[in-house]
């Protein structure tokens, strides 16, 4: 059985140790995400390795997993988004140990000593799989499907004799 992730740990300790952390979390307890969710139900399974490289630099690898509920930009209806994503971090002390990582690192600041918690990690790695701009595959696209019959009876109106007639008598009335 995994055993519970604590509230608060220091990174450079576990990447001492080469721990490694995996659990769910409701994606309601995300303050900045939860916002630009449709529905806020669901949840996210996560893994966080730690450990050093060839280096000896300190890293953590964040991988995440989740359903979304986000809201289409063309329909405005709900539209799911599969988020399978993960990152390599670098533990760093300042923007000059940032500044000589390799470019395949993105570097995470952490003062000696500090401590994390592995929401704050999650939740970075969720918003940085959110699309710009989420759709529905346009064939799927509730917009679509709406509008397509609307339009064919506005077109249609024109054309028909009776509604010309009503419009005329109507016109007639004030006289
Ligand atoms: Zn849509």
């Amino acid at each position: 059985m995994a055993r519970p992730v604590p509230e608060r740990f220091d990174p450079w300790l576990l990447c001492e140790k080469g721990a490694s952390l995996e659990g769910r979390m409701d994606l309601s307890v995300f303050s900045r995400l939860a916002p630009l969710l449709d529905k806020r139900e669901g949840r996210v399974l996560y893994r966080l390795e730690f450990g050093k490289d060839g280096e000896k630099r300190a890293l953590v690898r964040v991988s995440v997993e989740a359903e979304l509920a986000l809201t289409c930009q063309r329909c405005l209806e709900r539209v799911t988004h599969q988020v399978n994503a993960s990152s390599r971090l670098a533990l760093v002390r300042g923007p000059q140990e940032a500044a000589r990582l390799p470019e395949m690192l993105e570097p995470l600041m952490a003062g000696e000593g500090c401590l994390m918690e592995a929401r704050d990690l999650v939740e970075d790695e969720l918003l940085l799989g959110l699309p710009v701009s989420p759709r529905h595959e346009e064939m799927n696209c509730g917009h679509a499907l709406a509008v397509e019959p609307e339009e064919t009876g506005a077109e249609e109106l024109p054309d028909n004799p009776f509604a010309v007639l009503a419009a005329l008598r109507v016109g007639r009335k004030p006289h």
